[in-house]
């Protein structure tokens, strides 16, 4: 049984209503959110891996083993990588985005943690943010997490070190098998430390870490409102399920609030 246009509302403005009153707010956002800004995703249907087939798994490993190697293949990148990396160069925030913006300008929200790689929240203008698997716009350092925009960094000399602790650099994107940097995973289990209500847009939060945000936010009682097209392994546990695309639903969420307020 699908749910009436007034059930969704009424939905909707409950939502709207333990989101304004929570103490601590935050978002966590996944590819869903990207594709609707035209950046394909890894898996599934018109997904990246689905076409082209499995990336290996071993890329830290590769990179640890052939720094110089890896950063040959990343200057060129070739199949699957050249795909993405002119999908994220095209791609431009879309309503999803700015209506997180807004959220938290709004002092609703305290935090957006992303497995986005596309830097599109930071675009938008999101300013507390932690994108735990990197943004495909930065270049860190492996020994200090220090972070430059990929163009600051001379790529004459293979590969490029850091000027602070000498550390080898390496595109911020975490590779598979990379350990999450340490930086953005202390503030993403902070921020669900301390979160009574959490946005779940567009990811069905499945790996971690951040599948572990919604059910720590879930543990102490606490609000998750899923806003997603489509059924997930969250629906059946979130405190409200928002069906639609993010573009459609967060501004339709940021109005209610509004309204609310008076
Ligand atoms: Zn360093």
């Amino acid at each position: 049984m699908s749910a009436s246009a007034g059930d969704r509302e009424r939905v909707l403005a409950h939502a709207a209503e333990a989101l304004a009153r929570a103490r601590h707010a935050i978002a966590l956002t996944g590819a869903g959110l990207s594709v609707e800004s035209g950046i394909p995703p890894f898996r599934g249907p018109g997904g990246l891996w689905t076409k082209h087939g499995e990336p290996p798994l071993d890329g830290w490993q590769r990179f640890l083993a052939d720094p110089k190697a890896f950063w040959e293949s990343r200057l060129r990148p070739e199949g699957p990588m050249r795909e993405l990396a002119r999908a994220v160069e095209a791609a431009r925030p879309n309503p999803g985005h700015e209506a997180l913006v807004e959220l938290e300008r709004m002092g609703v929200l305290r935090c957006l943690v992303t497995q986005n790689i596309d830097g599109l929240h930071g675009r938008a203008g999101q300013r507390e943010l932690a994108e735990i698997h990197g943004n495909a716009r930065l270049v860190r350092c492996v020994g200090c997490t220090s972070r430059w925009p990929r163009e600051e960094i001379p790529t004459d000399v293979l590969p490029p070190l850091c000027k602070r602790c000498g550390g080898l650099l390496k595109a911020d994107t975490v590779s598979f098998g990379e350990p999450i940097p340490a930086d953005v995973l202390r503030r993403s289990m902070e921020e669900a430390e301390l979160a009574d209500c959490i946005v779940v847009a567009g990811t069905s939060a499945t790996v971690y870490p951040a599948a572990s945000l919604p059910h720590a936010v879930l543990g102490r009682r606490g609000v998750v409102i899923e806003v997603n097209p489509h059924e997930s392994e969250l629906s059946s546990v979130a405190t409200f399920v928002l069906r639609g695309p993010a573009g459609e639903v967060l501004p339709r969420l940021v109005h209610a609030i509004r309204t609310a307020r008076g």
